[in-house]
């Protein structure tokens, strides 16, 4: 019987990992088949690629975004580009699609299921839709991805997921409060002020925008840190040194490969006031917006269609005309309220992941902000035994690894974990 590994969730975690299982496999001579399971029948889109609007464009420039960890250049060649271009989010699901397609030795390798997974059991492995439909797996892929955001805005004339399908289209004419100011709320600004006359009011705690990525490509800098256990002051210290210069991309770009090992060393109660104190400095140097979109941006704070607001929101009041929506110090009239905000802990928003935590199956990471896997990508259980038929990556990690949701880092978990999980299902064939 051909083996199957079962992957939940279809986006570009699981898409990518059912790519380099596949390659894997291949390479070992082990026939293998996938299931991939996307609720929203997103398979190889997820919630980044999934938007129609050519104007969301990639944050980062095509030669970073291949999917294949042993062939970096093929996106570049894919999208027959020279690697400097931010593309359209759209083409990179296209292109996400094509690869689990290349993976694919006929079109029964990969089977793409839609279907909302309500249990996963361990002895035997399998998996279980809330449909009734369950899967015999002999290895179990975690791909969930982000769980909601952790503001809840009420369902009259609010969009809570700004990513599902056509979530947009309920807003109707008039101004627009986006709460949140990262990347989807510059994404939401682009795509809402093209309704004329339209003001798109955006609030966040501290009002920071996403930083802009240079023109030119950045070299990656090193910065000196000394061994062992870290505190942020001696971390802090030596980034303002390596950035003093004023190159601090390069200084960004040259400690984000190294982060899951520098959140490793600082201690709890330091993880704990990065998050609190730096984390939302951190984001907007480190995810960039490209350099067209940033323009746009401009252009649109400069006319008065785009209106950044630093405050809390109180409230939100939805009435038969509009919402009102209570900041600190006014009181804000608008048609529509999208919420922007970034993901809750999925360890008390994602109902799989909160089943599978009683259960015992998994256990949540220190901070509470997602599960726990080892290096291999292999889920701890409750009792802290790390399992060979149940592996993660992408955003889940986030707790643990800290960067942990882009392109690269999704696709060296995916690289990582492949052969462990393939020689571990051959080496139970062999027995
Ligand atoms: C707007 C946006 C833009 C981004 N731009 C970039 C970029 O330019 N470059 C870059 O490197 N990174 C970018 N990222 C980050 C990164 O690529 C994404 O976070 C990444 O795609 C995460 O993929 P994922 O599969 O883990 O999660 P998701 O995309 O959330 O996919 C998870 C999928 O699992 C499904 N699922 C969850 N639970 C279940 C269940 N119980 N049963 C069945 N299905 C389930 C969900 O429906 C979903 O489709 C961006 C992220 C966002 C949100």
């Amino acid at each position: 019987m051909t083996p199957v590994v079962v992957v939940v969730g279809g986006g570009a975690s699981g898409t990518l990992a059912a790519v380099h299982l596949l390659h894997t496999a291949r390479t070992r001579r082990l026939p293998l088949h996938v299931v991939l399971i996307d609720r929203y029948a997103r398979h190889g889109l997820g919630q980044a690629y999934s938007t129609t609007d050519p104007e969301h464009l990639l944050n980062a420039p095509a030669a970073k975004m291949s999917a294949l960890d042993h062939d970096p250049a093929d996106f570049v060649r894919w999208a027959r580009v020279t690697g400097c271009e931010f593309l359209p989010r759209r083409t990179y699901g296209h292109y996400l699609r094509d690869v689990l397609e290349r993976a694919q030795d006929d079109e029964r390798t990969v089977q793409k299921v839609t279907g909302n997974v309500a249990a996963v059991s361990r002895r035997p492995a399998q998996v279980r839709l809330a449909d009734g439909r369950a899967f015999d797996a002999d290895a179990i892929v975690l791909a969930t991805g982000n769980a909601a955001p952790g503001l809840r805005l009420p369902e009259k004339r609010c969009t809570n997921d700004p990513w599902a399908a056509g979530a947009l289209n309920e807003v109707g004419r008039g101004d627009v409060l986006v709460v949140g100011t990262g990347l989807t709320m510059v994404d939401m600004a682009v795509t809402l002020t093209r309704t004329p006359g339209r003001t798109v009011y955006a609030v966040s705690r501290h009002g920071l925008l996403p930083r802009v990525h240079a023109d030119d490509p950045v070299s990656p800098r090193q910065v000196t840190l000394p061994e062992g256990p870290l505190t942020l002051r001696v971390l802090f210290r030596a980034v303002r040194e390596a950035a003093s210069d004023g190159d601090w991309r390069g200084v960004v770009d040259g400690l984000r490969p190294r982060v899951p090992e520098l959140w490793s060393r600082l201690p709890l109660r330091e993880q704990r006031r990065f998050l609190a104190l730096a984390a939302r400095h951190w984001e907007i140097h480190r995810h960039r917006i490209p350099p067209a979109t940033a323009a746009k941006i401009e252009r649109l704070e400069a006319t008065g269609r785009l209106k950044v607001l630093s405050g809390c929101v109180d409230a939100v009041t939805p009435g038969p005309e509009g919402v009102l929506v209570h900041l600190k110090d006014r009181d804000l009239p608008v048609s529509w309220v999208v919420n922007a905000t970034g993901p809750a802990s999925v360890c008390a928003r994602d109902p799989l992941l909160v089943r599978l935590m009683g259960d015992g199956l998994v256990r949540a990471d220190r901070l509470g902000l997602g599960v726990e896997a080892d290096e291999r990508g292999r889920v701890v259980d409750a009792t802290g035994r790390a399992d060979d038929r149940l592996v993660t990556l992408g955003p889940v990690l986030r707790g643990s690894r800290y960067e942990t949701t882009a392109i690269p880092e999704i696709r060296g978990q995916a690289a990582v974990l492949a052969p462990h999980v393939i020689d571990e299902i051959s080496g139970r064939l062999v027995r």
